[in-house]
């Protein structure tokens, strides 16, 4: 099955309330939600708080663990791993929490490392950080992101092959793809080879505007999104497809939340109802 979600923040909800804001998505397919988990600065106690909250209004909310400095695997094979495992520990504590609390078992989307050392070096902290957090972990699905360019540094996870081959050689039911169809177009990927989506069980969708900036609704045609969500099908795809937004870099196109349903209602009709 796949479910159509949303990747929320308080931003969001904070003027027309949270119901108000979800129920015209809900009325064009949307069925879950996404919470980046952030610990560190003002936005970790309404985000969880938030994210506690739709789980008991009985959403399935799924989670991204942070990735903004000093959130990076880098150099946790080594010098860093006991640092990075006392920073990561609440985030992921925090998602087997909503998923006691849901009983289900969430998403959770994590970035390889990125650093200036080699990427063999920076594989290696990837797969010990994957292997922590399978370890750490009883519910949530880890997800491993194909990501955009980062200028200025080596990153694992930004072809479909190092995406693979680390999924592949861990081998473990709870580590799955996530595909962000944005970030493909960005890296100037063509469709992933059958291996890349068979394995895929989570996916962001978001449109590039004529800039190539991410992340704004489905509006510019920038993002072959049709053609890679019938892929998906086709490799028989079940999981989450989440519109992920950039509320800020939005903000600037006209009636936003109309086209923020209209996105909803345009993905419905490609899958189909479900
Ligand atoms: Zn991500």
């Amino acid at each position: 099955m796949i479910e159509l979600g949303f990747a929320l923040h308080p931003k969001w909800v904070e003027q027309p309330g949270r119901e108000n804001f979800l129920a015209p998505l809900k009325a064009n397919g949307m069925r879950v939600l996404e919470f980046t988990l952030h610990p560190e600065g003002d936005e970790w106690e309404p985000m969880r708080a938030l994210a506690a909250e739709c789980v008991r209004a009985g959403y399935r909310c799924y989670f991204h663990a942070p990735y903004k400095d000093p959130f990076n695997p880098d150099g946790f094979a080594s010098a860093r791993r006991a640092e990075l495992e006392s920073r990561y520990a609440l985030p992921i504590e925090f998602a087997e929490q909503m998923a006691r609390l849901g009983n289900y078992d969430p998403a959770l989307v994590i970035h390889g490392a990125h650093g200036k050392t080699a990427l063999a070096e920076l594989t290696e902290d990837t797969r010990a950080f994957l292997a922590w957090v399978i370890a750490r972990t009883e519910r949530a699905r880890l997800m491993l992101e194909i990501l955009p360019p980062k200028p200025g540094y080596v990153r694992v996870g930004e072809t479909y092959e190092q995406v693979v081959n680390l999924v592949r050689e861990l081998n473990h039911p709870r580590l799955n793809i996530c595909w962000d169809f944005g970030h493909t177009v960005l890296q100037n990927l063509g469709l992933p080879p059958a291996d890349f989506l068979s394995a895929t069980r989570h996916v962001h969708i978001h449109d590039l505007n004529d800039a190539f900036e991410d992340h704004f609704p489905l509006i510019y045609g920038n993002v072959p999104w049709q053609a890679d969500l019938r892929a998906l099908m086709q490799a028989g795809f079940a999981g989450a497809v989440v519109m992920e937004i950039n509320g800020y870099r939005a903000a600037s196109v006209e009636n936003l939340p109309a086209r923020l349903a209209e996105s909803f209602a345009l993905m419905t009709a490609v899958i189909g109802n479900s």
